[in-house]
């Protein structure tokens, strides 16, 4: 059975970490008949400013070296490019210009200028990494204690429930992106519904601002194996008011475009979603999920 469907959340050239461009994730993306495709690379507002910026102000660097400063530039890079492919492609792909905002907590000047974009017709908001660490992809958890894990979890979502209160963005990232981490690639068991307190309040206030949340499909095809989040907190944000649903693949490549989708539109079905969300000029559109 297959269902109709959308990838809102993929990367290109223009993150640190992609592997294609945008042009070749377009041709891919107009090849693969999805009903919206959005390209939302990274803009940490943590790194928004040039590195002297940082120097000067005397603030702590991250000790990953591969982090990446100046995402204003990337950012109207960016944008300015898939305004072009907007009109390029027009007609054989519903191309949707959209950035994954990471972190608007740890750089507000950065998170305001992005929201204010006319250019934009969606946002992700992310969190990868709290106050005073570097992404959860470089910890090293063995060298956690099982509380010192918690409360570094503790920690994250509450930081995602301020970014959710500021609720200058369209759809919440990957709810559950550390377990791509403690559990997924480093095998350590996390009991993730300690934290449904705060959770529900997450979804909550979503819900009553019109906004929502993604199914990420990538967890699928790396170890963790699952979606971020799964199935039992589609169905909480569903349960307390939630309606806005999206799905993405957070392709970094052309061979993962669109992969696990499918899986996605059934997960919000049984979650007891009828359609998905994408947003146009930061305005949700609605695609039947069966029909
Ligand atoms: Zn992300
Ligand atoms: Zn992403």
């Amino acid at each position: 059975m297959s269902f109709r469907t959308i990838d809102c959340h993929t990367h290109t050239t223009f993150s640190p970490d992609g592997k294609s461009t945008p042009e070749q994730m377009c041709d891919r993306a107009a090849e693969l008949n999805l009903s919206a495709y959005a390209i939302t690379d990274h803009c940490e507002c943590s790194t928004w400013f040039e590195e002297e910026y940082y120097d000067k102000l005397g603030v702590r660097k991250s000790q990953d070296p591969f982090v990446v400063y100046d995402y204003k530039s990337r950012f109207y890079n960016a944008v300015d490019t898939i305004e072009k492919l907007k009109e390029q492609y027009q007609g054989r792909l519903n191309l949707i210009c959209g950035i994954e905002l990471g972190q608007p907590t740890q750089g507000w000047e950065g998170a305001e200028e992005v929201a204010k974009s006319d250019k934009l017709d969606y946002i992700i908001g992310s969190i990868h990494q709290i106050k005073g660490h570097d992404d959860f992809a470089f910890l090293e958890y063995l060298n956690f204690t099982e509380v010192e894990i918690k409360s570094l979890l503790e920690a994250y979502y509450s930081e995602m429930f301020e970014m959710v209160k500021w609720g200058k963005f369209d759809i919440l990232g990957h709810l559950t992106y550390p377990l791509r981490y403690i559990q997924g690639e480093q095998g350590v068991k996390v009991d993730n519904h300690a934290f449904d307190d705060i959770i529900r309040e997450i979804f909550k206030t979503l819900a009553q601002n019109g906004k929502g949340i993604e199914i990420n499909t990538s967890g699928l095809r790396q170890k963790y194996g699952r979606t971020f989040p799964e199935l039992d907190y589609v169905k909480m944000f569903k349960d307390v008011g939630g309606e806005i649903l999206s799905i993405g693949s957070d392709a970094h490549r052309t061979n993962d475009l669109a992969s696990g989708v499918q899986k996605g539109s059934e997960i919000a079905l049984r979650a007891g979603f009828k359609h998905l969300s994408y947003f146009k000029n930061r305005k949700p559109e609605f695609v039947d999920i069966e029909g």
